[in-house]
């Protein structure tokens, strides 16, 4: 789409601190950071907002979801925990229009807690 920043991070048009990308998607650390660790985990296809899935993206946000958790993984957040949001429509405070999943975490606060089968 043209004129989505996002659409145009995905196509490496304009920069960002990428942590992962593949065919499908691309998670970047957000510019603002509403925590101390804040990352967008983005499909790559223009989907303007959760109000905009269709059946044909059933397999994609199962894959997004696992992804999140992967990375959540990588950077060393899985066991203290983290928030995932979506913020849908102006409403819910959705400012840009390329579905994107809130990553949070690294709050000095929170304590560790065992969950049972968390790796
Ligand atoms: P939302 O309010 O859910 O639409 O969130 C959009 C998020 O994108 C905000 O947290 C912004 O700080 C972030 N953001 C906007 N432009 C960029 C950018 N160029 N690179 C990284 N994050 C961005
Ligand atoms: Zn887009």
């Amino acid at each position: 789409m043209e004129n989505c920043i996002f659409c145009k991070i995905s196509k490496g048009e304009v920069p960002a601190e990428i942590v992962y990308q593949d065919d499908e998607f691309i998670a970047f650390k957000d510019i603002k950071p509403k925590a101390p660790i804040h990352i967008l985990v983005i499909p790559k296809k223009h989907i303007i907002s959760i109000n905009h899935l269709s059946q044909e993206d059933k397999e994609l946000m199962g894959k997004m979801f696992l992804l999140t958790k992967e990375i959540a993984e990588k950077i060393k957040v899985s066991k203290k925990g983290y928030k995932l949001v979506f913020n849908v429509g102006r409403g819910g405070g959705q400012v840009i229009d390329h579905l994107h999943l809130h990553l949070l975490a690294g709050w000095e606060s929170t304590k560790d807690r065992d969950i049972p089968g968390m790796p």
